[in-house]
């Protein structure tokens, strides 16, 4: 990697404000987002350039993004730079409706597409995890996750309650960059969190962050506050230091049986992600250098205990899911653990129905760095959704509940569904904010983008495309010709990667990013995008056949050609 870049240590996070180092706002956008994604206060290890997930990165050393910034300075406002697995490799004139960025990361053809391969190449300095928003320059800290991780066990509550989580107990692991959303998702549901953690610093940053509410010093001590809390009904959020493998059991072996447990370390990852349990961190991270194989020996050795135990709670009463870290997945491969299917993943359980109507994690930035900008927004959004009732609850929930880390940004789900005029709900949205942006009442522009993990652009057969009804799961087009569509409909950046979520060759995913400048031009590239976008969702879960979508893609005239019915 080298040694962390000095530009990097000045910048310590994003840029603000309207005056711009590059050539133009989309190019500025780049080189501040990119610098966000890197803000100590959003990044889990960003003197290592790790952004999330594991080891999903920003760029793919100190000199290629010191090449980035550089060429981010000088390019014009008709060229296009191309990033290959976080390195500049060129730049070419186009024109200006096209894209400034264009990333591809992390992608293996298919025979070759695996952990060893990618880490043999990763080891030559030639290929670079990029995770989803990491490499993509779209991550927001862990306020981007929240809204999932919320609407998820929302609709879990209403499922499995018909109410929302309060008197339950959802258990969990992982207090990392993603997983950390966890616990407030709970409170906000009004329910009571216990989250196993490995390490004291991330339990300490989201409790700093009012994540998290408190950290007990044992198992004990936290099952004896979250049943204080479940006998007053109140919402209640504790951390505690130890392996989630090891939690669970010793959760059996007392006969503690929550509600819900599910889990999200970086269990994707045998080598760099997930800890064995019988180590202390320190040792563990010791071992992961002296003896890789021995590490992931004993890695697959914890997630197989894992995921027995999440079994066995489910027999036992619990509600279980596998929130999209691919523990499964991992141990059927890898150890042959024909059952550990037996739980399903969240998507199918609880996000595919919004999919069906393109609705996904939308989420933007105010370039600015000032908060008014994301307030005013919150206000367009409340003009704009009056009827949208979870919506407006949710603006409400994050005004009070979620902290900004490095820019300010929000996030919320909007999807297809057009209006009198054929807009979309997402178009509409981002023309009221390019409107703002010229009009002066949000002081800088706003760049619009959104999670990897969305309606139609993601291929993840043990996640977003799980038990797909007409047994699609593992074709890979979808995700490419989203990439193809963000391109032509003039996105600002887009980017193609593998493994995100689950891990090299288990996915392949796309995103792309708006930047709302006030123009003309902006005003065209978001009605185009935010129509193809969450189009493609629509189109995709028509095409398989899911009565939601056929039933949106009617309602808003998306055209579906050979549509049987
Ligand atoms: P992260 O690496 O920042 O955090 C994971 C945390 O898990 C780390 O803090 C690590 O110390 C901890 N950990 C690892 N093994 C452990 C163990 N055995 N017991 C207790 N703690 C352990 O990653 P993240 O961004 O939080 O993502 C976590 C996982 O969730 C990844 O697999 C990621 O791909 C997946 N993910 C899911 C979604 C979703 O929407 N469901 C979104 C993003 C990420």
């Amino acid at each position: 990697l080298g040694e962390p870049s000095e530009q990097w240590r000045r910048y310590q996070g994003a840029p603000t404000g309207s005056d711009i180092e590059c050539k133009g706002w989309r190019q500025e956008a780049a080189l501040r987002m990119l610098n966000n994604n890197l803000d100590p206060d959003v990044a889990e290890r960003p003197e290592d350039l790790v952004v999330y997930g594991g080891t999903g990165r920003a760029a793919r050393s100190w000199a290629a993004y010191d090449a980035i910034l550089t060429e981010l300075r000088e390019l014009e406002d008709d060229e296009t730079l191309l990033v290959q697995s976080g390195k500049p490799v060129g730049k070419f004139t186009t024109h200006e409706r096209a894209p400034r960025v264009l990333i591809a990361n992390s992608n293996l053809v298919g025979h070759w597409d695996d952990w060893k391969h990618f880490h043999e190449l990763e080891a030559q300095g030639k290929i670079m995890y990029g995770q989803m928003t990491a490499g993509s320059w779209a991550y927001i800290g862990t306020q981007g996750i929240i809204q999932g991780t919320y609407e998820t066990l929302a609709e879990l509550a209403r499922q499995e309650y018909e109410s929302d989580l309060r008197g339950k107990l959802v258990v969990t692991g992982g207090l990392g960059g993603m997983s950390g959303a966890q616990p407030l998702a709970v409170t906000m549901n009004h329910g009571v969190c216990i989250a196993a953690e490995v390490k004291a610093d991330r339990i300490q940053r989201r409790v700093e962050t009012d994540y998290l509410m408190e950290f007990a010093d044992s198992l004990d001590e936290a099952l004896e506050r979250a049943h204080d809390a479940l006998d007053a009904g109140e919402p209640y959020s504790v951390g505690v230091q130890m392996n989630a493998a090891d939690m669970l059991e010793a959760l059996l072996a007392r006969d503690e049986i929550p509600d819900v447990v599910t889990d999200q370390t970086s269990a994707h990852d045998e080598l760099e992600g997930y800890y064995p349990s019988g180590y202390s961190v320190e040792e563990a991270d010791q071992l992961r250098e002296d003896d890789p194989d021995a590490y992931v020996e004993a890695s697959l050795d914890t997630m197989e205990r894992h995921v027995q135990a999440i079994l066995d709670l489910q027999d036992r009463g619990a509600v279980a899911f596998e929130y999209g870290n691919n523990i499964r997945g991992q141990v059927e491969t890898q150890r042959g653990m024909t059952n550990a299917f037996d739980f399903p993943g969240f998507v199918p359980a609880y996000i595919r129905p919004m999919f069906c109507r393109g609705r996904g994690p939308f989420r933007w930035a105010a370039l600015s760095g000032d908060p008014a900008d994301i307030y005013r927004t919150d206000e367009a959004i409340r003009e704009l959704f009056p009827e949208n009732e979870s919506l407006m609850r949710w603006i409400d929930l994050a005004q009070e509940q979620v902290s900004f880390q490095g820019l300010p940004s929000r996030v919320c789900w909007l999807g297809y569904h057009t209006d009198e005029d054929g807009v979309t709900e997402r178009a509409r949205f981002a023309l009221k904010i390019n409107e703002l942006v010229a009009e002066g009442e949000i002081s800088a522009p706003v760049v619009v983008t959104r999670d990897h993990l969305d309606a139609g652009s993601v291929a993840s057969p043990n996640r977003e495309t799980e038990a797909m009804r007409d047994g699609t799961d593992a074709i890979a087009d979808w995700p490419i010709l989203n990439a193809l569509l963000n391109t032509a409909a003039g996105a600002d950046i887009v980017s193609v990667h593998d493994g995100g979520g689950v891990g090299i060759g288990n996915s392949l995913h796309s995103n792309n990013h708006v930047v709302l400048d006030g123009s003309d031009l902006a005003a065209d590239k978001a009605r185009a995008v935010f129509t193809t976008d969450p189009g493609m969702g629509v189109v995709r879960h028509a095409d398989a056949g899911y009565e939601d979508a056929l039933d949106e893609a009617t309602q808003s005239g998306v055209h579906i050609p050979m549509r049987a019915y």
